[in-house]
């Protein structure tokens, strides 16, 4: 069985090149005579992959030596509760833009700890867009400031980085982290799970800075405080040591390939292929307005809800994984992380265009 175009929004495609990797050292790593699934998270095998991740890393995004990289479990949900369990340490107020399902939930979470403004929303037209943010919204006393950078079920981006002056900016970058240059200074916090652009599920990134560290109440539990992970290196407990080591082949494939810069690139050709036919199209459009539209998640609808269960079935039939959209939204989503190849959304969009001709009415 070849590969399949995997469109899927998360578990996601990996490059072959990493997974490929990954199996010709997958019973003897670096000569040890085991799998790095057998490898003490203390061996020095192990130090010198958590070591070279997070080095590659910083290089990647240019993260400035006054922030820690922690890698820790528990997926971007758990840092829904964490945010504010460490961050709420003096005014608990926080500041919230409510830009779909995943900032929702982020909010609900929130207010369980402290108090929670949401001083944006694009709820009212189904989150299709990115609302303003402007300096004059936020509240200067707030603990931070919460947005989502890329909206993966709704399939809009933030452009623009809001300007939240003193107050910390946090950000849930789970589905367009490494995607696109991002200035980390910017941020006081950024997370993401790791299962779309950085590898297998059971990993969570977390950038944060110094600062922020160490402001967590007596009663948070130890391994929810970011100055346990940050003081052990991640390695209090055993952290998810094979995502480690894949999210590390998968830093040094996006090294390889360029950066993040040339990343940006060919993330742009591959949305620009799908949004120009959308444009064009005249079974498929899209629901996004046109300058907040996502490069890693791209919905679309067809007229009916039966063309698009056709699609999804039809698509699949021809190695083109994953299409349908996500519950609550319905219709079609295509996710193009990373590691989609070029030539599979070039195969997507010959293949939408082909469907388009033989059922027009
Ligand atoms: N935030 C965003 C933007 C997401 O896309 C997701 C998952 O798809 C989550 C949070 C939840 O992530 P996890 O499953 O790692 O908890």
């Amino acid at each position: 069985m070849t590969r399949v175009y995997n469109f899927s929004a998360g578990p996601s495609m990996l490059p072959l090149e990493v997974l490929e990797k990954a199996q010709s050292e997958l019973t003897n790593y670096a000569g040890s005579g085991m799998s790095v699934m057998e490898l003490s998270h203390r061996s020095k095998w192990f130090t010198d992959i958590i070591e070279t991740a997070e080095a590659v890393l910083r290089k990647l995004m240019n993260i400035p030596d006054n922030y820690k990289v922690l890698f820790i479990q528990g997926g971007a949900s758990q840092q829904f509760a964490m945010v504010p369990m460490n961050l709420f340490g003096g005014s608990k107020k926080a500041d919230y833009v409510n830009t779909g399902s995943w900032s929702k939930k982020a909010i609900k979470e929130a207010k369980k700890y402290g108090e929670v403004r949401v001083i944006a929303s694009s709820e009212d037209k189904n989150f299709s867009y990115i609302p303003e943010i402007t300096a004059d919204m936020i509240d200067p006393e707030a603990d931070y400031v919460h947005i989502t950078t890329n909206n993966t079920i709704e399939g809009t981006v933030f452009n623009k980085i809001p300007d939240t002056g003193n107050v910390p900016l946090v950000a849930d970058m789970s589905s367009n982290i490494l995607s696109e240059e991002f200035d980390v200074s910017k941020f006081g916090l950024i997370y993401a799970g790791a299962q779309k652009n950085i590898g297998p599920a059971g990993l969570t990134l977390v950038i944060i800075r110094d600062d922020l560290i160490g402001k967590a109440g007596e009663s948070v539990p130890v391994m929810l405080d970011y100055k346990t992970h940050s003081e052990s290196g991640s390695l209090y407990n055993t952290p998810p040591t094979f995502g480690i080591y894949m999210a590390k082949l998968v830093f040094e494939w996006l090294k390889e390939l360029g950066g993040i810069v040339a990343m940006e690139k060919i993330n742009r050709e591959k949305a620009g292929l799908l949004y120009d036919f959308l444009e064009e199209s005249s079974m498929f459009s899209s629901p996004v307005q046109k300058e907040d539209r996502s490069l890693m998640n791209i919905p679309f609808v067809s007229p009916s809800d039966e063309l698009d269960a056709l699609f999804v079935k039809e698509a699949k039939a021809a190695g083109l994984e994953t299409l349908k959209g996500h519950r609550s939204v319905g219709g079609m989503r295509a996710s193009v992380y990373n590691a989609m190849p070029v030539d599979g959304v070039k195969a997507l969009v010959a293949f939408m265009k082909e469907f388009e001709q033989t059922h027009s009415t």
